[in-house]
Parts: structure tokens; sequence; C-alpha cells
């Protein structure tokens, strides 16, 4: 398996965890966009949200269940975050096993297509 995100959910890449349950692994980005960055991820390998299949559908609620936790956990819940999916080669996406930043810790621009 060479997807990076499997690799960090199985433990052979080391990665800075920061909520794990049954289906859903997140930790924090290697190169932080934010003062809080962290990446939400399903243990299950799902390429891009275009691989998102309806059987799918209770682990994509357990993603944003998590979210909420993790904003709770870091403090800005209240203050506010923000949740990014890059989906294909024009969104940037780099890492092809689904995942969303959850960004904030501070005042995020708006949002931009360029
Ligand atoms: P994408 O552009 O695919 O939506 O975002 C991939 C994200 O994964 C990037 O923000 C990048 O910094 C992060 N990333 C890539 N490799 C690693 C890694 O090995 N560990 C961690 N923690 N983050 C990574
Ligand atoms: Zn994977």
């Amino acid at each position: 398996m060479s997807c990076i995100f499997c690799k960090i959910v199985e433990g052979s890449i080391p990665s800075t965890k920061v909520y794990e349950n049954e289906h859903v692994l997140a930790f924090r980005d290697i190169q932080p966009a934010a003062p809080v960055h962290i990446l939400i991820i399903p243990k299950k390998h799902i390429a891009t949200m275009n691989d998102v299949e309806p059987d799918d559908r209770g682990l994509i609620g357990d993603l944003h269940i998590a979210a909420q936790e993790i904003a709770k956990q870091e403090g800005v819940f209240e203050s506010g975050y923000r949740l990014i999916n890059n989906c294909g080669a024009d969104s940037g996406q780099v890492v092809f096993h689904i995942h969303y930043h959850l960004l904030a810790g501070e005042k995020l621009g708006a949002l931009n297509a360029k």
C-alpha cells in the first residue's frame, strides 16, 4: 500500500494524532496553513470525494462529528473553523486518500478561487 495516509493509519509513518475512533483518525498537518490545521480522515481508503459511495454515508457523517469534537478539543468550537475538502487535480489535491482540512485559530481570509 503506497498511500501515505494509510501508512499513518497503520502507524508505519508517524503523525501527531489529535483524535481517533474506530473509523476516523485526525492528526496535525505537517505544513500548517493556520494556527490550527488538522487533517480528518476515514481509516478506510477512499481516494477522493468522487469515490464516496452510498454505503459510505455514515462514515462521511462520522468525519463531521469528529470535526465538531476536534473543534471543541482545540478550543475553536465557538470562535469558528473551516472544513475543506480538495477533490481532484484542479483543487490542488495531492494526497489521494479523502480528507478534510480543519483550519482555525485566527481570522481566516475570504475564500478565494485563485
Ligand atoms: P491536499 O492538497 O491533498 O488536500 O492536502 C494534503 C495535505 O497533507 C497537505 O496540507 C500536506 O501538508 C499534508 N501532508 C502531506 N504529507 C503529510 C504527512 O506525511 N504527514 C502529515 N501530518 N501531513 C501531510
Ligand atoms: Zn489511503
